[in-house]
This record gives structure tokens, C-alpha cells and sequence, in this order.
């Protein structure tokens, strides 16, 4: 009899998690956490009305929905659970009634305690937090059914507590909730997948748009531009003025397609063994003056053992530079922008940190968008340049930012010996 209950609650479990798979499009736990926790309640309400009752107990999984619910799902999804399961079993009501609210309220502890540090887990850590999650609240639901037993006068003996019943209910509990988290995984890293995808084919797209229409405009300007210097040389008075204005601008646009160019395809022209420790120093005695002029500090504090990767220089320093340079801007006179190198389990890790004005949700979201700029003299194109780079030379970046608190770039770079490994691979992550 309990071996096809739990068969029954096998399935139940694994259930929202299928249903889930199949919803259109979006599949993004973040933006479905609602969704998800009504799946997950409606099988902890099968779970609770499809219980074995056992010495005034139900016995059932509806923790694994609850516990992948609140993990997962976070507190709107947990509270749906936890209200399916306090108002199931209330309803269903028994003597037993109120023993069950302590193993909901235990199982609520534990995810509170977790909850934070959740989601900086690796996969295969987080199925084991599931898991563990299972245990706690089985080991709970067994505590309070020894202290049931014991105020009723019947302690627990050593057959009931080793019955091949108890046993196969901890073990499918475990199994189900390891299987079920194994799905959700599967979920997310199908759709990291999917977002990958199709962020390297709008960078395809717009990077081919971009050299062809860099290449046609490039050449013609810089003939007038060469003639406007002529003429600038011999010209006097408001002429003189005018042409130093229009080469200046001419220079921009200059800059601007070198830069399209650079994004569309960076030239790695010279490859060489490049310290990230000379480059960084080099770049913040070049940065120094333009941060002085703003009233920002900017300090470095970069690893003693010198970390190396095989590339071209001019690029990398590129790459930061343009980063380094957005951080300033954005930090107001008095400011600190510090710079950080370490090595942190193989791959050199850059910190890039400003105590600027920070960016919205929706602005972070829109960081490294060709032409995504806040600057009224702004090209919105550094931060694509950049990723760009960083993409090519096997590196990551990451951005967390608050609003009037100040942003953080870091960047995981490979630290190469020999060669040049190129994986590229989504190169921008946001942290939420
Ligand atoms: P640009 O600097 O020409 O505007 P970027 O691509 O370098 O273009 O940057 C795009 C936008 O991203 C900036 O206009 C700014 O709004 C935002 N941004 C980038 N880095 C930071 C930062 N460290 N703090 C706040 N905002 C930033
Ligand atoms: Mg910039």
C-alpha cells in the first residue's frame, strides 16, 4: 500500500517541474517564480490529500515541492506552497495537525537560511542543498513523530524506526527531490543556452553591419580629413576657427568607426606573453590624470605574483582602459575608483569598482548595447568594444551595480601560458 502512495508521490513531484519545461518561450525561473510556486503548490496539495496515514501521521513528499518551491521559486513561490500546505492540511485536520505546521515552519527555517547564498552555489551544489533541504525536513517530520508517540505514551521502538516503510519513504524522498532539482537545473541551463545563442547572433549581425559600413565611410574621411588639415594650415581667422572645429569632429567620427571596427572584428595583431599586473600599472598611470581632472582617486591594488596571458597588448589595455574610463565618469569629484588584480583558482580576476552614481536595473540590463549611452557626448560604444575584447581573449564579465552606491566590473581572465585560447562564449553577465 505505501509503496504505490509513494509511486504516486514520486510522480506528483516530479510533475510541476515537467510542466514547467513546457510553458512557451520564457522559461526563466526569475521572471516565472509565481508560476512556479503554483505548480509546485498544486502538487504539495496532491501531495497532502494523496498522504499515507500512518499512527496519526501523514506521511507524504510535499516538502520537495516546498523546499524546491522556496529555493528555487524564492519567498513569493515558498508562501504559495507553505499557504497550499497550511490550508490542505488544516483542512484535512487529526490530532497530528499541529505537529505539521512545526515541520512547514522548520522547512521555511532552513530555506531563510540558505536563501541567500543559494543562487552563488554551483548546479551540482545546489541539488545538494535541495537534497539536504529533504533531509532536514524528514529528519523534522520524524522528530515530531517520535515526540507525537512519546506524549501519547508509545515511544518510538527500534522495528518501527528501521520498517522497510520508513526506509523506502527516506530514500524516494531523497531520489525524488535529487531528480527533481536535477530537472530544474536542466531548465536553467537550457535557457542560459538559449539566451547565449542568441546574444552571439545579434553580436554577429550587428558586428557585419558594422565593418562593412565602417569600412565604406572610413576611407573617404579620412581624404577630407587630410585636406581639411591643409586647408587648416594655411587658413586665418573665423576659417581657422570653423576647420579647427570640424577636424576635431572629423577625429571623432574618426575614432567612432575605428572603434565599430574594432568591435565587428578586433585585430589581435601582435600576440605576446602580456602581464595583466604591467598593464593594469600602465593604465592607471594613463588614467591617472584624466581621473585627477574630475576629482576622482584611483588606486590599484594588484596581486604580487605577476599573472600572464598570450595576447595582444594593445587590445587588453583597450579593453580595461574603456571600462576604467566609464567608472570614472560616473563617479562624482571625490570619488574612488580602485582597481583590483588576483588570482583566484587559476584565472586572474580584475575588479574594476566605482563609488559612482550607479546604474537602475534597466540600465544594467542594457550595458554592452551597441549605442547605449547616458552621455551627452557618449557613444555607447567602450562597454560593447570592451566585452568584445574580453569575449575574444576567453575572458568574462560581470556587473553588479547599485543605484547612488557605485558599480562593480569584474572581469575572470585566463591566465595562459602558452597560446592564445579562444573560447568565445557569452561574455556579459548581469548580476540580479
Ligand atoms: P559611453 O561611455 O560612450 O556612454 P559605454 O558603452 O562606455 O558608452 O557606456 C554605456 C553606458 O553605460 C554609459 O553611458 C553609462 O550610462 C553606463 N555605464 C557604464 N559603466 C558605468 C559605471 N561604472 N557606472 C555607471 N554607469 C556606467
Ligand atoms: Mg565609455
Amino acid at each position: 500500500m505505501i509503496e504505490e502512495k509513494l509511486l504516486l508521490q514520486a510522480l506528483l513531484i516530479l510533475a510541476p517541474v515537467l510542466l514547467f519545461s513546457l510553458l512557451p518561450e520564457n522559461r526563466r525561473l526569475e521572471n516565472n517564480s509565481l508560476i512556479f510556486g503554483i505548480f509546485q503548490g498544486g502538487a504539495a496539495f496532491l501531495c497532502v490529500v494523496f498522504s499515507y496515514q500512518f499512527e496519526g501521521f501523514h506521511w507524504d513528499l510535499r516538502f520537495v515541492p516546498f523546499v524546491l518551491a522556496l529555493l528555487y521559486g524564492g519567498p513569493g513561490a515558498g508562501l504559495i506552497v507553505f499557504s497550499v500546505i497550511l490550508i490542505t492540511r488544516t483542512f484535512i485536520g487529526g490530532e497530528a495537525v499541529i505537529y505539521s505546521y512545526f515541520t512547514s515552519i522548520a522547512t521555511v527555517v532552513f530555506a531563510i537560511f540558505w536563501y541567500k547564498k543559494f543562487w552563488a552555489y554551483t548546479p551540482s551544489n545546489r541539488i545538494k542543498l535541495a537534497i539536504l533541504g529533504s533531509v532536514w525536513s524528514i529528519s523534522f517530520s520524524f522528530g515530531m513523530f517520535a515526540t507525537f508517540r512519546t506524549l501519547a505514551g508509545k515511544p518510538l521502538n527500534k522495528d518501527l524506526i528501521l520498517s522497510p516503510d520508513i526506509i523506502l519513504f527516506g530514500v524516494i524522498s531523497i531520489v525524488g527531490i535529487g531528480f527533481a532539482a536535477r530537472l530544474i537545473e536542466e531548465i536553467i541551463e537550457r535557457e542560459k543556452m538559449r539566451d547565449d545563442i542568441l546574444r552571439s547572433e545579434k553580436l554577429n549581425t550587428m558586428g557585419e553591419l558594422a565593418a562593412s559600413f565602417a569600412h565604406e565611410v572610413r576611407n573617404p574621411l579620412t581624404v577630407v580629413k587630410g585636406f581639411m588639415q591643409l586647408m587648416h594650415q594655411n587658413e586665418t581667422g573665423k576659417n581657422h576657427e570653423y576647420l579647427t572645429l570640424a577636424l576635431s569632429e572629423v577625429g571623432r567620427a574618426e575614432m567612432i568607426l575605428s572603434d565599430y571596427l574594432n568591435f565587428a572584428k578586433p585585430q589581435f595583431h601582435k600576440i605576446e606573453e602580456c602581464s595583466y599586473n604591467e598593464a593594469l600599472s600602465e593604465i592607471i598611470a594613463l588614467l591617472n590624470p584624466f581621473a585627477a581632472k574630475g576629482g576622482v582617486a584611483l588606486d590599484g591594488s594588484l596581486s604580487k605574483e605577476h599573472l600572464h596571458i598570450e595576447t595582444d597588448r594593445n587590445q587588453l589595455k583597450q579593453a580595461i582602459v574603456n571600462l576604467v574610463k566609464n567608472a570614472i565618469e560616473a563617479t562624482q569629484e571625490g570619488g574612488l575608483v580602485s582597481i583590483r588584480l588576483y588570482n583566484k583558482e587559476g584565472q586572474a580576476v580584475i575588479e574594476i569598482t566605482d563609488t559612482g552614481r550607479g546604474m537602475t536595473k534597466e540600465q544594467l540590463s542594457r550595458i554592452g548595447t551597441l549605442f547605449y549611452t547616458t552621455k551627452e557626448r557618449g557613444t555607447g560604444l567602450g562597454t560593447c568594444v570592451s566585452l568584445r575584447i574580453i569575449n575574444e581573449m576567453g575572458g568574462r564579465a560581470f556587473y553588479s551595480s547599485e543605484l547612488e552606491k557605485g558599480t562593480k566590473v569584474t572581469l575572470l581572465m585566463p591566465i595562459t601560458k602558452k597560446g592564445c585560447s579562444h573560447q568565445p562564449h557569452s561574455v556579459l553577465e548581469v548580476a540580479k
